[in-house]
């Protein structure tokens, strides 16, 4: 029987995924995935750890060759796992646009800075989701936009009062520069005279 929640979870990686199409034997018989965390049994057969021990949950032989499977008995694949990290991988966002490839292990160091990740706006009670491109142009127009006064004020400002904040900080700096260059040109008539 079809079990959906199974298939969600299921281990591999998506072929279509890789840059090279992957060798027959780095595919998981359960998933039809590139073996993910990939664990060998005793009858030597691999599989993506997850898939194996969610198949041995319903049935201790093994899918490939039928023999019986001790969950205990089986080991992970340290190297192959390692080698399959380096294979060269399209980014999953490149029907947005990304061209870039790079290798399985840094896939998720490059979708935290991917231009074409899809991410929410990051701005409290915002719902809107964009394109990380796209974040300064609409940053500009965004509600919800909130940051405080660069001037340190404590003020906190969005687009429509950013206008019109009269800022204290601001206003004694420029008080000051004033007084600094009222007291220069009275220190220079006086050595003048
Ligand atoms: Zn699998
Ligand atoms: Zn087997
Ligand atoms: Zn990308
Ligand atoms: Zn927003
Ligand atoms: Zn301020």
């Amino acid at each position: 029987m079809a079990d959906p929640e199974a298939s969600n979870q299921s281990g591999g990686y998506d072929v279509e995924q890789f840059v090279d199409t992957p060798d027959y034997d780095l595919i998981c018989t359960i998933c039809q995935g590139v073996l993910k965390c990939p664990v060998r049994a005793a009858c030597h057969h691999i599989f993506c750890k997850k898939c194996i021990l969610q198949w041995l949950k319903r049935q201790e032989t093994c899918p490939c060759c039928r023999k019986s499977v001790n969950p205990s008995l089986i080991f992970v694949m340290f190297k192959l796992s390692k080698s399959i990290g380096r294979m060269k991988v399209k980014c999953k966002n490149e029907i947005r646009g990304c061209s870039e490839t790079f290798s399985l292990s840094e896939q998720y160091c490059h979708s935290m800075t991917c231009m074409y990740e899809l991410i929410p706006c990051p701005y409290q009670g915002c719902r809107v989701q964009l394109l990380r491109r796209d974040l300064d142009t609409h940053a500009r127009h965004c509600e919800h936009w909130r940051q405080p006064c660069h001037m340190g004020c404590g003020t906190i400002l969005s687009h429509r009062t950013q206008a019109k904040h009269n800022c204290y900080k601001q206003l004694r700096q420029e008080y000051e520069a004033r007084h600094r260059n009222h007291r220069a040109i009275a220190t220079a008539l006086q050595r003048g005279r």
